[in-house]
């Protein structure tokens, strides 16, 4: 086809019927054919990385996963075992050929309790990086039931699919990490006397996801209408990590230890400390805690992070791979400037966090106004090739800036 035609060499509609013609040596092509090229090419590439084929990753086995973990979480020993186990599991599922004999492997998703900030988005995210699959942040608490106001709990799924750029083969073994579970727990756990009706909505609405079934997905969000083309996404072999701080639940643990071990002393029982308590969490406590007992049974691994102490928060600044003082020291070494902190200075940092009720989130807010006056002017200031932290420098710095004003809630 000649190129004098100034028509698509695809589907051949004349320039005026395009948006757009693109003109290549000897051919046209045009918007709508570029764009079916794309969704075929989308297509073609998805199933090369089908479910079944070889993974597109080295599977680590759990020691390495946790080595690799180390590198960026800090503690949480627990649970980094835990979530090695569960994650090398999974993926083993995932790709064992599917022989009729074969021994079913159920699914691992499972559950994270701990305080806020302690880690547990990390933790998933950081196994997400470390297998190379898509990864998706769900907040359980804008989640409604289908008809309310708020997101369909399918949204999750278009978050997970725009993370895999619409790969849904991808998504399909990806990760979900749901935050706050913890608060679309019914108000009691028996449904007779108390029916909250959201939370308890919700659960059974993501239930579905959770075990595993062929979902309507709206590919860019928002509430299902029948114009919308869905895409449609097996659940079956994403693995569903969920996460809460379950505030007072340690109190759940005790009355039901207390109940259930014979033998002892309840004075025995009154020597466990509170955040010691969160080691014996099992399916029964989350289900008292709101939890229908449906989605307890498709979270079947439990495990629980640590409060952060003060000597994590300093690790938390230091040692991690990508930690926050790395960080500054290398956006430094970019002007030139060999930037030290002194180690109290550090003790400063974590002592601030924790008093203005911040956790590792606060770690790095308090280093920046520590150091926003020398980010700011240092570039500029070709002269100075050091700059040493020292604590009194730190404390001016610090009180200068208007977070040491911070009012805690
Ligand atoms: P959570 O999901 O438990 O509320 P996050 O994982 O979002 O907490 O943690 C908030 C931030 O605090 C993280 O981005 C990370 O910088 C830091 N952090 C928290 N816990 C740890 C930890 N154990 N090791 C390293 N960094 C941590």
């Amino acid at each position: 086809m000649s190129k004098k035609q100034d028509n698509c060499s695809f589907c051949g509609r004349v320039r005026k019927d395009t948006q757009l013609l693109i003109a290549g040596i000897d051919a046209y092509i045009c918007n709508n054919c570029v764009e079916q090229a794309n969704v075929i090419l989308a297509e073609e590439l998805s199933q090369k990385t089908s479910v079944g084929q070889a993974p597109d990753f080295k599977l680590l086995k759990p020691v390495e996963i946790k080595d690799f973990l180390d590198q960026y979480v800090i503690g949480q020993v627990e649970a980094k075992r835990t979530l090695a186990v569960a994650v090398y599991n999974h993926y083993k599922r995932i790709n064992q050929p599917g022989t009729k004999d074969d021994v079913e492997i159920e699914k691992s998703n499972m559950i994270l309790v701990g305080e806020t900030g302690t880690g547990k988005t990390l933790l998933a995210r950081t196994i997400a990086r470390m297998l190379h699959v898509p990864f998706a942040i769900a907040d359980a608490t804008v989640l409604t039931e289908a008809g309310y106001v708020g997101e369909d709990v399918e949204s999750i799924l278009t978050r997970l699919l725009q993370a895999a750029d619409y790969n849904v083969k991808a998504a399909e073994r990806g990760i979900v990490f749901i935050d706050e579970i913890d608060k679309i727990a019914r108000k009691s756990d028996n449904p007779s006397i108390t029916r909250d009706v959201s939370g308890e909505g919700v659960q059974q609405a993501m239930l579905k996801l959770l075990e595993g079934t062929i979902v309507n997905v709206p590919p860019q969000g928002g509430r299902k209408h029948p114009e919308q083309k869905m895409i449609q996404v097996d659940t079956k072999n994403i693995l569903f990590i969920a996460g809460g701080a379950f505030d007072g639940i340690e109190r759940i643990i005790a009355a039901r230890m207390r109940t259930n071990v014979v033998g002892y002393g309840s004075d025995k029982k009154l020597l466990i400390e509170k955040d010691q308590l969160l080691q014996y969490i099992s399916p029964a406590d989350l289900k008292k805690f709101g939890l229908i007992p449906e989605i307890v049974g498709r979270l079947p691994i439990i495990t629980f992070l640590h409060p952060l102490t003060p000597e994590t928060l300093k690790r938390i600044l230091t040692d991690p791979k990508n930690a926050l003082v790395k960080q500054f020291i290398k956006l430094l070494e970019m002007d030139g400037v060999k930037l030290t902190i002194n180690d109290d200075v550090l003790d400063l940092v974590v002592q601030k966090s924790i008093e203005f009720k911040l956790g590792a989130r606060g770690l790095r807010s308090i280093l920046e106004a520590i150091l926003t006056d020398d980010m700011f002017e240092l570039p500029s200031n070709e002269e100075v090739k050091e700059l040493v932290v020292t604590l009194e420098y730190a404390e001016e710095k610090f009180i200068k800036s208007g977070v040491s004003k911070l009012k805690v809630a």
